[in-house]
């Protein structure tokens, strides 16, 4: 297995809808090896395979026991919406603010030898599925924030020291320990 670089915000490949996965192989099995290390490494609540530089539509994810991954994942949402809790997120190091998400939720895919998974929740599990199926897609949490959240958390991005900040995070990750939900999730 093996620890994977984590794209950051501004690389093309998070805002590239991510291809369906086809052939389950040895290849797609050491992808998601190679993520769940990789999350489990930085600590993240969920990981998107864009988020590695690879457009496949996978992801990984660990919220308290529920951990796992889903390929191809197809959503079912409620229609209603959970309180507004702090998100995060790995590819945009050092911005965390309250996104709107649906209250439940029921992901439909396979695993990474085919076989058919389901995920089914509410809340912070529910809250990572849509956040990871929303990199699958090229949208990132930013593009959900109500306009005042988005307006400060574009000017933050587009301050000088942004990249600085970015490139100290990255190298830090090895011993990093901040992604729990609340403090702003890391996913
Ligand atoms: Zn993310």
């Amino acid at each position: 297995m093996a620890i994977l670089g984590i794209r950051i915000i501004g690389d093309p490949v998070l805002r590239t809808p991510a291809q369906e996965v086809t052939e389950f192989g040895p290849e797609i099995q050491k992808l998601v090896d190679d993520m769940e290390q990789t999350m489990e490494n930085v600590d993240g609540a969920g990981l998107a395979a864009p988020q590695v530089g690879v457009s496949l539509r996978v992801f990984t994810y660990q919220i308290g026991k529920e951990r796992g991954h889903i390929i191809n994942p197809v959503l079912e949402l409620s229609e209603d919406f959970q309180p507004d809790e702090i998100e995060g997120c790995l590819s945009i190091p050092g911005i965390s603010a309250p996104v709107p998400r649906r209250r439940q939720v029921v992901a439909s895919g396979v695993d990474k030898f085919g076989k058919p998974v389901r995920i089914a929740g509410e809340g912070m599990l529910a809250r990572c599925v849509q956040h990871e199926t929303d990199h699958l897609d090229g949208i990132l949490f930013l593009d959900r924030l109500a306009p005042e959240e988005k307006k400060a958390a574009w000017r933050t991005l587009r301050a000088g020291n942004y990249e600085q900040t970015a490139t100290a995070t990255v190298a830090q990750r090895a011993g990093f320990l901040g992604s729990s939900f609340g403090a702003g999730m890391g996913n």
